[in-house]
């Protein structure tokens, strides 16, 4: 798939719609406009890499340090217990869209095996992603709040 007709690529260019919660120079996560539950995010390389085999461990630090913020964010703004992070790299592994991305899931009990992928209208998306990111601005630290002996929440 090139560049151009890639619907990632489109978001990012801000060509598509799409439920943004967080962006910056190298990243940007928005809704799933087919989620597995309410509020499952995306963290997408702003580069278009197809898979993990092509973005630098650097890239890759940063596109995970993002997942990790999503998964506080989501879990709070969803009330769930439990949260899976997924990267497809190949179809095999199910990846769908070729350009890298991170799943970030709120998963309720008893639903590990279930994928009831229904389109989600968009004002609803637009809502799930404003209670993301509120819950993105109480919750965020800055880096230097954190050490390797005190793990938060
Ligand atoms: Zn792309």
């Amino acid at each position: 798939m090139s560049e151009s007709s890639c619907v990632f690529c489109q978001i990012v260019r801000k060509q598509s719609p799409a439920s943004v919660v967080y962006e910056d120079n190298e990243v940007i996560a928005f809704l799933s406009n087919r989620p597995v539950n309410v509020g499952h995010t995306l963290v997408v390389t702003k580069k278009h890499y197809q898979n993990i085999y092509e973005l630098s461990e650097e890239e890759a630090a940063h596109l995970f340090k993002i997942a990790k913020r999503m998964a506080h964010a989501v879990k709070n703004a969803t009330g769930v217990e439990a949260i899976r992070i997924v990267q497809n790299s190949g179809k095999d592994a199910g990846q769908v869209v070729f350009h890298l991305h991170v799943h970030v899931i709120p998963m309720k009990p008893h639903n590990y095996l279930q994928f009831d992928n229904a389109l989600r209208p968009r004002e609803q998306l637009d809502a799930d992603a404003e209670n993301i990111k509120q819950q993105l601005k109480q919750h965020t630290q800055p880096d230097s709040d954190r050490n390797g002996d005190s793990v938060q929440n």
